[in-house]
């Protein structure tokens, strides 16, 4: 028996076992339907070999993508579309668009209960920390994405692909904003990041800790998602949405403001600064930014450290110098609040609650 059929194996005997997730899902005798959108990413990758690290991210369809996890059709009526076919790192305002302006299509009928929405791991936290502030909706959208591409030993996507569709489809998953199933772990859209470039134990949410587990389906849930979201969140897109430009550019030794002075000449209304410790940055850059947050471009101040909050006015005076705090946010999220911020207002005030609330 290859490894693969092992896998089959155990998933055929926890699911005949029976869990919480699908004892809810069956409780009145009609499977929920969950819908699929698929966008590519090292889930749906394929290699020339199972032992090779070279792989092409967005090859296998989404029809492919279902039908190797016939498992998953014992938790829910499936259906698949394909947004798009994209390894991650191309993931664009145009993609975004149509995965959030479909999701809100769907999750206004009846007849959906969940959505699933297979992605690859490079992007995934800034797409679901989108889909979060611009879903309108409590029913259950969920992330997933794979490490491993669909052809290699001990591929990791079927397995997370299972999970995902069983929270989707479990009703304990509605209100918790927008979700990433990977690796047995239930993160919230803003408190997940990327923290290994090759490990299959990527994701963690560092500051504020897991949501839940799911575990061949079975799910916990251990408290709800950080911050405003989804039918709490006041920002919405449509087909025309233009998403203003916002760059993000990362502080280091002997810094000048060059960097900054070329992101706003090249349009960007916000900068968000991957500063060093706290949001700092050398005098030269901090003066740069502060020049240009008098000319109305939004800045604000994150940072490139890993985990902790970036606070206010702790070594730089925001205040005087008109800057925002991103607290909880990375670089790549903050970035995602500002240019949906930026939609609605370039005040510094309120832009800062937007970042103190969501
Ligand atoms: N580059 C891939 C992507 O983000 C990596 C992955 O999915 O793991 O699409």
């Amino acid at each position: 028996m290859n490894r693969r059929d092992a896998l089959m194996l155990t998933l055929a005997v926890l699911i005949g076992a029976g869990s919480p997730a699908r004892a809810s899902a069956q409780a009145g005798g009609k499977l929920p339907t969950v819908v699929v959108l698929a966008t590519g990413g090292t889930i749906a990758g394929a290699a020339a070999s199972d032992v090779q690290a070279g792989y092409t991210s967005g090859q296998v369809g989404v029809d492919q993508l279902l039908a190797a996890v016939p498992q998953a059709k014992k938790l829910a009526v499936l259906r698949g579309e394909q947004i798009a076919n994209i390894g991650s790192q191309d993931m664009n305002d145009e993609v975004w668009l149509k995965l959030a302006i479909r999701i809100n299509e769907l999750v206004a009928m009846p007849d959906v209960d969940g959505v699933v929405v297979t992605h690859g791991t490079d992007t995934i936290e800034e797409t679901a920390y989108f889909l979060n502030l611009v879903v309108k909706s409590s029913k259950p959208v969920v992330l997933t994405a794979a490490m491993r591409p669909s052809t290699a030993l001990s591929a990791d996507g079927p397995l997370n692909f299972y999970n995902a569709v069983a929270v989707a489809a479990n009703k304990a998953a509605a209100g918790h904003g927008v979700l990433v199933v990977v690796n047995d772990w239930i993160h919230g859209a803003s408190s997940l990041t990327k923290t290994s470039t090759t490990a299959v134990q990527t994701f963690l949410s560092p500051l504020s800790g897991l949501i839940g587990t799911v575990a061949y389906g079975v799910i916990e849930f251990y408290r709800g998602p950080v911050g405003k979201h989804t039918t709490t969140s006041i920002f919405t897109v449509d087909k025309g949405t233009a998403l203003p430009r916002v760059d993000i550019i990362m502080a280091h030794e002997n810094m000048d403001g060059a960097i900054i002075d070329a992101a706003v000449a090249a349009g960007a209304k916000g900068v968000v600064i991957a500063g060093v410790g706290n949001g700092n940055m050398t005098k030269p850059a901090l003066d740069a930014l502060a020049k240009h947050a008098k000319n109305g471009i939004v800045c604000v101040r994150s940072s490139r450290v890993a985990t902790g909050q970036v606070g206010r006015n702790v070594e730089v005076d925001d205040d005087k110098l008109g800057l925002v705090a991103s607290l909880g946010l990375n670089p790549q999220k903050a970035r995602v609040l500002l240019r949906l911020a930026l939609t609605k207002t370039r005040d510094t005030k309120e832009i800062q609650r937007y970042f103190d609330e969501y």
